[in-house]
């Protein structure tokens, strides 16, 4: 009897388990369905790794070397083969804050994203990139006194 339990008890935790993937997947949606074409895109030779959960590509679509990425759901798309621990880490960020918007972290942190270069205002002081940066666990240093020679790094 004892046995039987122990068996249902770890087929409740088993589906219970299958059961949260599929909801994180539908919470976030729209940011998974874009994230699946840019991986059928960029092919498997192009995967980089995993940081804490999610899976890092090297997408070719964007202008090399510039220190930047995307973030869709679970999946991180870094503009450099090489790894930049900082970068990755600040998109772990936009990761978290997708699992709690949704299907509004298109509409909210996406077009913010999108917008931000024309805002005039330093890129991370836009209330979507000091957030990924708090939930990341990343700061801004800036050097020589100029706001345009920064990177990002890793606090915790
Ligand atoms: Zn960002």
């Amino acid at each position: 009897m004892k046995k039987n339990w122990s068996i249902i008890k770890t087929a409740v935790k088993h589906t219970w388990n299958i059961i949260k993937i599929i909801a994180k997947h539908l919470w976030q949606l729209p940011q998974h369905l874009v994230a699946w074409c840019l991986v059928w895109f960029c092919g498997s030779e192009r995967y980089l790794g995993e940081y804490k959960g999610r899976k890092v590509y090297y997408h070719p679509l964007m202008p090399n070397s510039s220190g930047e990425g995307v973030c869709l759901g679970n999946y991180i798309f870094h503009d450099s083969p090489v790894w930049n621990e900082g970068v990755i880490a600040h998109e772990y960020g936009h990761s978290r804050s997708s699992l709690f918007l949704g299907w509004l972290y298109l509409p909210t942190v996406g077009l913010c994203s999108v917008m931000n270069p024309y805002s005039g205002a330093h890129y991370y002081s836009l209330w979507c990139e000091w957030w990924a940066n708090r939930l990341g666990g990343v700061k801004v240093v800036i050097r020589n006194n100029n706001p345009c020679d920064y990177y990002l790094e890793v606090i915790k």
